[in-house]
């Protein structure tokens, strides 16, 4: 890297060279950044144009990536070897390099003037690096009067120090942009194809729940008993399925709630019963505890429903027979805070935050006992966050887990 002699660049050019330095940094876009910078390379070294050339690390040919707008536009598409040229001899030695004339220098080819539509007379050009890797060449071109001097190649040399991290930066913004960009396309292919895959499983299916639902009750008790099994197999595909398709609320967004008042109490109560079955069938013990008062929340019915039925849901299902189950509802400032505590298997500490990403699951898929998606929390929090509430869970591995949701208290409603 260069090693700056203030004996060589005056004062005022290295307080301009750190000015260009802040502007440089706050540029992202690198055709931007490229033109600033060969702006800021012909006005410092009192030069006529200035140009960039950067390596192409394949072909190791360099090509020209930013000029001054003297030259023509099509030179982007100028390419110059590395061997046996000015810029390629820059670049291999490292070195700055001055060419007071290039028609004495065996190394010009005057075929770049004519593809740049440039006519060049002189030439000062210093390598650019990324740390300490040579990436690049800077050149200034025809200095407008006599030749460059020793602190024009200083000044170019810092300048293009500056410059080669500036335009890394901006190639590493530009990547990661890239990459998230993608990221965010992979994902919106992935939830079309949820929404499509369980548009196309429900229909099916529901011919399957009828026709077993008719055989069922023409059937004799041994007949009976085999098509229970059926049915209960298609009930909880359909719950996978619902799962999936909970996930348009989401994705919809807040357009498609529909707001009203909403008791939390009857509500908890409502759920409770409909898994009545599984919970009397685990011989598990449910309480719920409400406070004197009806609480009442704005929200979506159908949605806090699902929110609930979930929470509920994994209670039931990572609690062992016979464990206990309690839903607690309270006043807590201004709002309504509701809890479901379970005495299951429970969550790592590091996990707490994970399980409310969508397809995350504590256990590994191929080593999982329970079923699910891996879908339910992170619908959960998305539709608790959409009714300007929060979600957020507490554990001890090996004896239990408590979901909290916080919602705004609307009001109260007589009992
Ligand atoms: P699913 O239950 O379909 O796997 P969820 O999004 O509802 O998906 O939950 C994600 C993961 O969080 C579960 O797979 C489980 O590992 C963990 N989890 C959720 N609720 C509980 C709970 N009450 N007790 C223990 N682990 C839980």
């Amino acid at each position: 890297m260069t090693q700056i002699q203030a004996s060589q660049v005056s004062s005022s050019t290295l307080a301009r060279l750190v000015e260009i330095s802040r502007e440089l940094n706050s540029k992202t876009d690198i055709d931007d950044l490229l033109t600033h910078i060969i702006q800021q390379a012909a006005a410092l070294t009192g030069a006529e144009a200035a140009s960039i050339l950067l390596l192409d690390p394949h072909t190791r040919q360099l090509h020209f990536k930013a000029a001054s707008d003297e030259m023509d536009p099509a030179m982007a598409d100028a390419v110059v070897p590395l061997d046996s040229s000015i810029a390629g001899t820059v670049l291999t030695s490292n070195q700055p390099l001055i060419i007071a004339d290039v028609a004495q220098d065996p190394r010009w080819n005057p075929s770049v003037s004519q593809a740049i539509n440039f006519q060049t007379r002189s030439i000062l050009g210093v390598p650019m690096h990324d740390v300490d890797r040579p990436v690049g060449v800077l050149e200034a071109l025809n200095k407008h009067e006599g030749g460059f001097t020793p602190e024009d190649v200083e000044t170019l040399a810092i300048l293009a120090d500056i410059a080669g991290v500036a335009v890394e930066k901006a190639r590493l913004i530009q990547e990661l942009q890239h990459a998230y960009d993608e990221l965010n396309e992979l994902d919106q292919r992935k939830t079309d194809f949820i929404a499509i895959a369980s548009h196309e499983l429900r229909t099916p299916l529901s011919v399957i729940l009828g026709y077993v639902s008719f055989l069922r009750d023409e059937a004799d008790p041994a007949m009976a008993e085999q098509l229970d099994n059926v049915m209960a197999a298609a009930v909880k595909l359909r719950s996978l399925i619902q799962d999936m398709l909970n996930l348009q609320y989401v994705d919809a967004g807040q357009a498609t709630l529909s707001l009203e008042p909403i008791n939390l109490g009857t509500l908890l109560r409502e759920i409770v019963l409909a898994n009545k079955d599984t919970i009397i069938a685990r011989q598990q013990q449910v309480t719920l505890r409400l406070p004197s008062r009806h609480l009442v929340t704005m929200g979506d019915r159908q949605v806090m429903g699902i929110v609930l039925n979930n929470l509920l849901d994994n209670a039931i299902k990572f609690t062992p027979g016979r464990g206990r189950i309690r839903l607690t509802l309270e006043v807590n400032g201004a709002e309504a805070w509701l809890h479901v505590q379970d005495t299951g298997v429970g969550i790592p500490q590091d996990k707490l935050e994970r399980i409310f990403k969508r397809f995350y699951q504590v256990e590994h898929h191929l080593r999982r006992q329970h079923e699910g998606l891996g879908l339910g929390l992170a619908i959960a929090r998305e539709l608790v966050e959409l009714q300007n509430g929060r979600i957020w869970a507490e554990s001890i591995e090996g004896q239990g887990s408590v979901f909290h949701v916080a919602l705004p208290l609307q009001g109260y409603e007589a009992n």
